[in-house]
């Protein structure tokens, strides 16, 4: 079993990357990837965890990508096997983490013109190394009681429409997919049933247009994933040449239902040579 979907304290998880290490050894998985939010912040400390506890580790993260799509849909776009040295990613990834602080200290500015006293120095403090989100600011709502949960937080402040939305600095399909393959990277179409298309013709469509965009590969084991869309996903996948990967997306304790290797109830298993299969597809790439 393999797991190359997953988030640390970095982003929005909580467990520090050397614990997604421990714990991926503990439940005997063959190899992880770390897919924060885009931030790679948390690859050194996974790397040298995984040297020290013998576990195979792809250097990944997950994009957050402006597109158009129906039913309040979203695109997350998964990078795999990039050089985390690479100097334009980098800077790449600075820019949104930059935009990410800025944006954070507009919501904080919102939400104290609605009688919300948090401080920006403060949730600085409180998210500390981590590229800042909504999820930080929800934490801190609940910590100094305006909410209970971080459901209310995103409900009565920090959802679209609410008192403390601010949208997010996104870049489109085509950049996104550009800045995974200059440093080496497969560009890898995330949860592809959270687009908001509510039948795989729908999604053929735009998969079709991602692919001339030069997509590589759509994640097709998720848990929760509707077994016949995800029967269909394989076999497009299989038919363009695309490769396919799969993880459980886990993110510690705050979303406790999901966990590590095994997705929500037990029904994911990535079968281990996805990731020959990617390996393979980057080495032939290079
Ligand atoms: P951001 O990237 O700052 O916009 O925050 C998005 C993150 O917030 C997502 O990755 C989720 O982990 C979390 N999130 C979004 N909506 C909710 C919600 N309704 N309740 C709890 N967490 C949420
Ligand atoms: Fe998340
Ligand atoms: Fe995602
Ligand atoms: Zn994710």
């Amino acid at each position: 079993m393999i797991d190359l979907h997953m988030h640390s304290h970095c982003s929005d998880g909580t467990d520090s990357p050397e614990q997604l290490v421990i714990l991926a050894k503990k439940l005997g998985l063959k190899a992880i990837a770390l897919t924060d939010h885009d931030t790679i912040l948390g690859l050194p400390a996974l790397q040298r965890a995984a040297e020290l506890h013998d576990l195979d580790v792809l250097s990944g993260l997950e994009l957050s990508v402006d597109a158009r799509l129906p039913n309040d849909g979203h695109l997350h776009l998964l990078g795999y096997g990039f050089d985390p040295t690479h100097r334009q990613f980098g800077e790449t990834l600075t820019w949104l983490r930059d935009e990410r602080a800025h944006r954070a200290e507009k919501i904080v500015a919102k939400l104290r013109s609605h009688q919300v006293d948090i401080t920006w120095p403060e949730l600085v403090e409180y998210a500390g190394e981590s590229a800042i989100g909504r999820p930080h600011i929800g934490a801190l709502l609940i910590k100094r009681k305006y909410v209970n949960t971080m459901q209310e937080a995103f409900d009565k402040y920090l959802g679209v429409g609410q008192p403390g939305y601010v949208p997010k600095a996104k870049l489109n399909e085509q950049a996104a997919i550009d800045l995974i393959h200059r440093a080496g990277g497969l560009a890898i179409l995330a949860h592809p049933h959270f687009m908001g298309f509510s039948e795989f013709s729908g999604l053929q469509e735009r998969l079709e247009k991602l692919g001339d965009l030069g997509l590589d590969g759509v994640e097709a084991w998720y848990s929760g994933m509707p077994p016949e869309f995800a029967a269909q996903l394989r076999s497009y996948a299989d038919e363009r040449g695309m490769i396919c990967t799969g993880g459980s997306d886990y993110h510690g304790s705050v979303k406790p239902d999901i966990k590590m290797g095994t997705g929500i109830g037990g029904d994911l298993e990535v079968p281990d040579d996805l990731i020959a299969k990617l390996r393979q597809r980057l080495s032939i790439n290079s």
